[in-house]
């Protein structure tokens, strides 16, 4: 995508400050660094999104995470880390390029994600399994 910033970045048409790449992933400091050690995790080919990826690309950035997480962990010594992803406008996406934030936490940190619980009963729980198991498909390639 020519106007992406992350392809950009990629690319190396655009300067970044990275920590590891492989063949599907790379792992680069965000610029708006929420907390120290704030790195974001992306695909290099496209994708606008977590459903446009193959097996390929989302196994590349799961085990990329895991090992940057490390990293952060033993670098920063956070109390916690947030893995932070966002799929849509509704959803916070900023950067229509998939991408998966790996956030270093701190007590009062200031870093905030409303979560209003439901609860539901269970045959309502049984109802929304029942139509994402219709949806499943086949395995992703
Ligand atoms: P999103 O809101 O899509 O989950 O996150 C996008 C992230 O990309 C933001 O945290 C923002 O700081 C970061 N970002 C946006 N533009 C650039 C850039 O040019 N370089 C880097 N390193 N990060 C960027
Ligand atoms: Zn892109």
């Amino acid at each position: 995508m020519s106007d992406c910033v992350f392809c950009k970045i990629v690319t190396g048409q655009m300067p970044s400050t990275r920590v590891f790449e492989d063949e599907h992933s790379l792992a680069f400091m965000d610029i708006g660094q929420v907390n120290p050690g704030h790195v974001l995790v992306a695909v290099k080919k496209h994708a606008d999104n977590l459903y446009a990826l193959d097996g390929a690309q989302a196994a590349a950035v799961a085990r990329a995470s895991v090992r940057v997480a490390r990293a952060i962990r033993d670098a920063f010594k956070p109390e916690g880390l947030s893995v932070y992803q966002a799929n849509g406008k509704a959803a916070g996406q900023t950067v229509f390029h998939y991408h998966v934030h790996l956030l270093p936490r701190h007590a009062g940190d200031g870093m905030e994600l409303t979560w209003p619980v439901k609860n539901p009963p269970r045959e309502m729980l049984e109802d929304y399994a029942a139509k994402i198991r219709a949806g499943l498909g086949k395995p992703i390639g």
